[in-house]
C-alpha cells in the first residue's frame, strides 16, 4: 500500500470499536468513526483522548493488550466522509440504509465501501441509495465479522474473544471506479495475520453461500411445534440440532446449490462453484473442531466452536424461558438473509419448497408478509433486501447497470 489511507468506520457497537481500534494502530492508516445512533458520538468523543483498550484472548488462554486511538469520532458525516478512502459498515444490517443516506452527499469517487459483515442485498442497497455515485465506487461484501467480540466499557474497552481463520469477501467494482490496487489488501492489513481474507467469486455467490440459512432454519425446526409452555432452561442452539432441523437446513442448502447451478447455466462464463452444501462448508471451516463428521446433524452437535451457545430466549419470570423471536436470528437473517436468497432463486426459476416453508413460518413470527404462497409478492417486501424490491425482475438485471462487474 502506498501512502496513508483514511479508513472510516460506521457504527458504535462491539465490532465498530474493534475495527476502528485495529485500524488506528496501523501506521499507514488514519482511523475515523461515524456513529449516528443516539448520543454514541458524544459519549465516545469524551473518551477519545484517553485511548481505547483492546483486550485480545489468545488461543493459548493468554491475553494481549492493545492501546490504540482513532483520530476522530463524530456524528457529522460532513466531517467524517470527505477524504475517506475506505468506508466500513460495522453495524447490524438494518442500519445500513441510514448510513448510506447520510454519507451519500459526501462520498468521493473511487471510495471502497465495505460491509463487515454485509448481509444479503448489501450491493443492491448501495446501488439504490448512492445512485450514480455507486458507479464510481467499489463495494466489498464480507461474509461475517473477522472476530467474536464484545464491548466491556463503551468508548474505552473492548474484548476480542477469538479470530476466524479465514473469511470470504466478494467485490463489485463500479463502471467508473478507478481503484487499481487489490481492495482486499487493506482489510487484510487491518486484521493482521488472522483471518486470511479469501476472495469469493462474485457477489451472488456471497449471498447464496452465507451462513444465515442456519439460524432461521434451526429456529423454525425447533419452535414451530412448540406447545407455548415456558422452559426451565435455555436449550442449546447449534449443538441441540435434531434430525428434523438438520433435514430442513440441508433442504434449504440444497436449494441454494441448485440456484447457483441454474445461474451458472443461464449466465455464460459465470463460475458459482464456491456455493457448496452447508455440510461441506462445516467440514471445510470447522474440520478440526468437529469430532463426529458422519452427517450434518452430528457435525453440528459435536462442533466445539459451538460449546455453550444457547437458543435466544427471554426470561419471563425467574427460571422460566420462552423463545425470543425478535432476536437477530430472525429479525436480521430473514429480511436481509433468506428472503434475498429466495428472490435470487425466483429469478433463476428454481423452486424452493424448503425455503418457502421456513420463510412462511418466520414471517408469521415477525408479523410480516414477504411470501405469498411461493412468490415474493408480500406487502412487506419493501422491508427486505430482495432483488425484487429494487425492481431487478430478471436474472440479467443482477449483472447489469452498476452490478455488471461480476467477473472482477
Ligand atoms: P452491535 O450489536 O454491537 O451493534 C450495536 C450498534 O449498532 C450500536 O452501538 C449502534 O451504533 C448501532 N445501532 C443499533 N441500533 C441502531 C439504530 N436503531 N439505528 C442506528 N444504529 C443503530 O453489533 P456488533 O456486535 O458490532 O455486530 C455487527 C454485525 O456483525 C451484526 O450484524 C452482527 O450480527 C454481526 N456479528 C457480530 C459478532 C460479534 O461477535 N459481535 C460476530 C459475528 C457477526
Amino acid at each position: 500500500m502506498d501512502g496513508k489511507l483514511v479508513v472510516l468506520t460506521c457504527g458504535g457497537g462491539n465490532g465498530a470499536h474493534c475495527l476502528a481500534g485495529l485500524s488506528a494502530m496501523r501506521p499507514k492508516i488514519e482511523s475515523r468513526v461515524l456513529t449516528l445512533y443516539s448520543d454514541e458520538a458524544e459519549r465516545w468523543a469524551v473518551e477519545l483522548d484517553s485511548g481505547l483498550l483492546i483486550t485480545v484472548r489468545n488461543d493459548d488462554g493468554s491475553k494481549s493488550l492493545i492501546k490504540t486511538k482513532p483520530s476522530m469520532v463524530t456524528k457529522d458525516p460532513q466531517k467524517a466522509v470527505p477524504g475517506a478512502n475506505y468506508i466500513f459498515f460495522v453495524v447490524p444490517a438494518f442500519a445500513h440504509a441510514q448510513y448510506l443516506e447520510a454519507i451519500a452527499p459526501y462520498i468521493e469517487d473511487n471510495t471502497v465501501i465495505v460491509g463487515l459483515p454485509s448481509h444479503a442485498g448489501f450491493e443492491f442497497e448501495c446501488a439504490d441509495l448512492l445512485g450514480e455515485k455507486a458507479n464510481a465506487c467499489t463495494t466489498v461484501a464480507f461474509q461475517s465479522l473477522p472476530f467474536v467480540c464484545r464491548l466491556i466499557e463503551f468508548g474505552k474497552n473492548v474484548e476480542i474473544l477469538g479470530f476466524k481463520d479465514t473469511l470470504g469477501a466478494s467485490t463489485l467494482k463500479g463502471k467508473r471506479c478507478n481503484v487499481t490496487q487489490s481492495v482486499l489488501e487493506l482489510p487484510q492489513y487491518i486484521f493482521g495475520d488472522r483471518p486470511k481474507v479469501r476472495r469469493v467469486q462474485n457477489y451472488i455467490t456471497t449471498i447464496l453461500m452465507a451462513k444465515f440459512i442456519v439460524h432461521p432454519s434451526l429456529m423454525y425446526g425447533k419452535w414451530s411445534q412448540w406447545d407455548g409452555r415456558p422452559l426451565s432452561e435455555k436449550p442449546l442452539f447449534y449443538q441441540g440440532i435434531d434430525k428434523r432441523q438438520a433435514e430442513l437446513l440441508s433442504g434449504v442448502s440444497d436449494e441454494c446449490v441448485a440456484t447457483a447451478k441454474a445461474i451458472e447455466k443461464m449466465v455464460p462464463g459465470l463460475d458459482m462453484s464456491d456455493v457448496i452444501h452447508v455440510f461441506d462448508w462445516y467440514l471445510n471451516y470447522y474440520g478440526d473442531q468437529i469430532s463426529d463428521k458422519s452427517n450434518l446433524m452430528t457435525a453440528m452437535r459435536t462442533n466445539k466452536a459451538y460449546d455453550g451457545l444457547n437458543q435466544p430466549m427471554k426470561e419471563i419470570e425467574p427460571g422460566k424461558y420462552v423463545p425470543d423471536f425478535t432476536y437477530r436470528y430472525l429479525s436480521e437473517d430473514v429480511p436481509m438473509g433468506i428472503v434475498p436468497m429466495k428472490g435470487i432463486a425466483e429469478l433463476a426459476g428454481v423452486s424452493t419448497p424448503y425455503l418457502d416453508e421456513v420463510i412462511t413460518w418466520c414471517q408469521s413470527k415477525l408479523n410480516k408478509e414477504f411470501l405469498v404462497g411461493n412468490k415474493l409478492t408480500g406487502k412487506d417486501l419493501k422491508d427486505t433486501r430482495a432483488p425484487q424490491k429494487y425492481d431487478y425482475n430478471k436474472l440479467e438485471d443482477l449483472f447489469s447497470g452498476n452490478l455488471n462487474s461480476f467477473r472482477y
